[in-house]
């Protein structure tokens, strides 16, 4: 397979030089979450040049990071956490990581969190002041990111000029196409399923890969921020898991991670099932319930908000379990090559398993595809 990578990659150089309007990218990577930003800047140490393209207009995905009045609010994951030397040598190499170490600091309630493991003595957490997408810019530092490209399409092409090599177009919901060796995908599961499902010409190898990804369980998870008025007494406890309620899975006191005098903010985390149930429903009939089921283990004041935000994440975590070991990468006749990654490519699972399946992607391909 080398051999053909090598050929593939001399001609389409040769081409870009001749067709000018011809600009064949060396990786195009699809998504700047964790797993996206560590693969691109993976590749990048390795000398190759990727391009990431993300819909959204900044950078981290689901460690997302909301402007609620200038106080940052991590609205998706709420905390770095994880085991692995790899990963923890990066948070803590990255700005602010250390901020507050190993939040939540105090807990209420008896109910399971979602990562129980995270808080094993082995696991070691971090919460920016920030807030957590901090840690998403930092890996995405001297990267070439493009936001707002959404990708629609994935076309196997032949290559102008050539009899048999082949390469993605990629398309943007902008119109615009751009032309690749190697696509990686690091969307949740649902959505690279989705996309590969449209892939044209349909093709015997990424048929394959279909019912391995449609293995991976994605949760959904209803979300609500609430702010409170100046004055309102603050929590004792940084994280609730209360464990009689059907419809809370978590509060977060997110404001607790904040420097200086930040107001006091939760964010409530809707359970699974409840998600589930009302996924397509309108926001209000969903996020004042939310916050009512919130003042029952905790007070009247849970109640009375000043700035009330939701936000619908169709697809949250993975389920436990479903994951996937490692990330996929598939050849294809005339040397086009497909990688996938992303939380649900990776046994930790979660922000770490995200971190790691992009590093792991980022070897397996350059190994198959070595630089010029
Ligand atoms: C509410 C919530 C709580 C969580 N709690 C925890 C926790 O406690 N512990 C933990 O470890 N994990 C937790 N997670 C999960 C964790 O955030 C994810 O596992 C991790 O961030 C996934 O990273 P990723 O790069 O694989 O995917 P993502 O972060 O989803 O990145 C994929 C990127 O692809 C982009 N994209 C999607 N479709 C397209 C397209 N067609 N074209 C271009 N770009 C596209 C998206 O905009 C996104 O930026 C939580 C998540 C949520 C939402």
């Amino acid at each position: 397979m080398d051999k053909s990578f090598t050929l593939l990659r001399e001609l389409a150089f040769r081409l870009a030089q001749r067709h000018d309007a011809l600009v064949i990218h060396d990786v195009v990577v699809v998504g700047a979450g964790i797993a996206g930003l560590s693969l691109a800047r993976a590749l990048r140490r390795g000398g190759r040049t990727p391009l990431v393209l993300d819909r959204a207009s900044g950078v981290g995905g689901r460690c997302a990071t909301r402007r609620v009045e200038g106080q940052p609010v991590d609205h998706g994951l709420a905390v770095l956490h994880g085991r692995s030397t790899r990963f923890l040598d990066e948070l803590v190499g990255a700005p602010d990581a250390a901020a507050i170490a190993d939040w939540p600091r105090a807990r209420a309630g008896t109910g399971v969190p979602c990562q129980p493991q995270s808080f094993d003595l082995q696991d070691a957490r971090f919460a920016p002041a920030a807030g957590v997408s901090s840690f998403a810019r930092h890996l995405a530092l001297g990267l070439d990111v493009r936001l707002e490209s959404r990708v629609e399409s994935l076309t196997l092409a032949e290559l102008p000029g050539s009899h048999s090599a082949r390469v993605w177009e990629v398309g943007l919901a902008s119109g615009e196409r751009l032309t690749s060796k190697i696509v990686a995908l690091t969307m949740p599961a649902p959505s690279v399923l989705a996309l590969l499902r449209r892939v044209d010409p349909p093709d015997p190898a990424l048929a394959a890969l279909l019912p391995l990804l449609e293995l991976i369980r994605v949760l959904p998870c209803l979300t609500v921020i609430a702010r409170y008025p100046e004055g309102t007494p603050l929590p004792r406890w940084e994280a609730s898991y209360p464990r009689e309620s059907p419809v809370i899975h978590t509060i977060l006191h997110d404001s607790s991670k904040r420097a200086g005098t930040p107001r006091l903010v939760l964010v409530i985390q809707a359970r699974p099932r409840f998600s589930q149930a009302h996924l397509n429903g309108s926001p209000e009939s969903w996020t004042r319930g939310l916050i009512e089921e919130g003042a029952a283990p905790h007070g009247e004041w849970v109640r009375a908000p000043d700035l009330v935000q939701s936000h619908r994440w169709r697809d949250a975590r993975v389920a436990a379990g479903s994951e996937l070991a490692c990330p996929l990468v598939a050849g294809f006749d005339g040397g086009a090559v497909l990688g996938i990654a992303g939380d649900g490519l990776h046994a930790a699972g979660g922000v770490e398993g995200a971190y790691l399946s992009g590093i792991a992607l980022a070897a397996r391909l350059m190994d198959s595809s070595p630089a010029r």
